[in-house]
């Protein structure tokens, strides 16, 4: 059975981490961690998510709990899934990392810890997504360069980055689909006089509002006709079971980076 440690456990991810732990026999939540100095510290983290007492008690260090997981997974903020990776990379503990927002240096850095251990990471964990990814990669190879290429996203108010990860993700199976670099053909959002619109560019566009779990649509629109390939999260148990998922996979793996489509199988 896989011990899994969960960070942010008190965020939205992090509850329904537990709770997604809690519904899969395989493995076993044995961590529970939020910010160091945080009111959370020794509050039972099943209450915490609303599953009821599971005798796992909050703590707010990584270096005190190293040996009693195999596997963490972390959906917090770039800088702390940065300082947790390195305590794993360190420790040889295995990563399923979920948070969004990195730089392209902090990207680098999470890269070069692969050479230590195991990390699996994905801007979005839910199954359907990562058929989409799958769909998008078919969809831009046959409509090729004859067709206008959009991709929307919409998420709750609270969310702080943007585009989405997911939607940057997409954004770039398209891009590589067409030989194209994302960061030389992506406009974020248009305003005032645009000019027409340039055929190789992939246009984001981005809303924020009330409690939108997440929605991704990707169009591909031709002269007559339009293709449009759409996922529609409802619950975030969608990402936390994938997430969950990933962890028992990564559990075999001994150095590495992986995403989502090694661990289902897609690639
Ligand atoms: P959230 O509700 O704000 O939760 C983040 C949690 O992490 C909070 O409880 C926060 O505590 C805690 N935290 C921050 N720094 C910490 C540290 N150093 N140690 C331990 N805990 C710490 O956010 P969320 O909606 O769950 O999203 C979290 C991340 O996951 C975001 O980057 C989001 O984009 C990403 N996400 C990814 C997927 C995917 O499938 N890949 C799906 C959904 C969300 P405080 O409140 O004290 O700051």
């Amino acid at each position: 059975m896989t011990r899994i440690a969960v960070t942010g456990a008190a965020g939205r991810m992090g509850k329904a981490l537990i709770e997604a732990i809690d519904l899969n026999p395989s493995v076993h939540l044995t961590v529970a961690l939020e910010r160091p100095g945080s009111s959370l510290i020794g509050v039972d983290a099943g209450e915490l998510a609303g599953i009821g007492s599971n005798g796992v008690k909050v703590i707010g260090d990584i270096r005190q709990a190293l040996e009693q997981f195999d596997v963490l997974i972390d959906f917090t903020s770039p800088d702390a899934t940065l300082a947790n990776a390195d305590a794993c990379a360190f420790s040889g503990r295995k990563m399923v990392i979920g948070t969004t927002g990195f730089t392209p240096e902090q990207r680098t850095q999470l890269v070069s810890m692969a050479d230590r251990t195991a990390l699996c990471m994905a801007s979005n964990f839910s199954t359907g997504v990562n058929l989409c990814f799958k769909l998008l990669d078919m969809a831009a190879s046959v409509l090729g360069d004859e067709v206008d290429i959009e991709i929307y996203e919409a998420h709750h108010r609270h969310k702080v980055d943007a585009p989405s990860g997911t939607a940057l993700s997409m954004g770039q199976v398209v891009a590589s689909a067409l030989g194209r670099d994302l960061s030389e053909v992506a406009v974020y959002g248009r305003e005032g006089q645009t000019g027409a619109r340039d055929r190789q560019t992939i246009g984001f566009a981005t809303v924020r509002a009330g409690d939108i779990v997440g929605d991704h649509t990707v169009m591909f629109a031709a002269e007559g006709e339009r293709v449009e390939i759409t996922h529609k999260a409802s619950s975030r148990m969608s990402f936390a079971r994938g997430a969950v998922r990933a962890a028992g996979w990564l559990q075999k793996k001994e150095t590495g980076l992986f995403d989502m489509q090694d661990v289902l199988g897609l690639k």
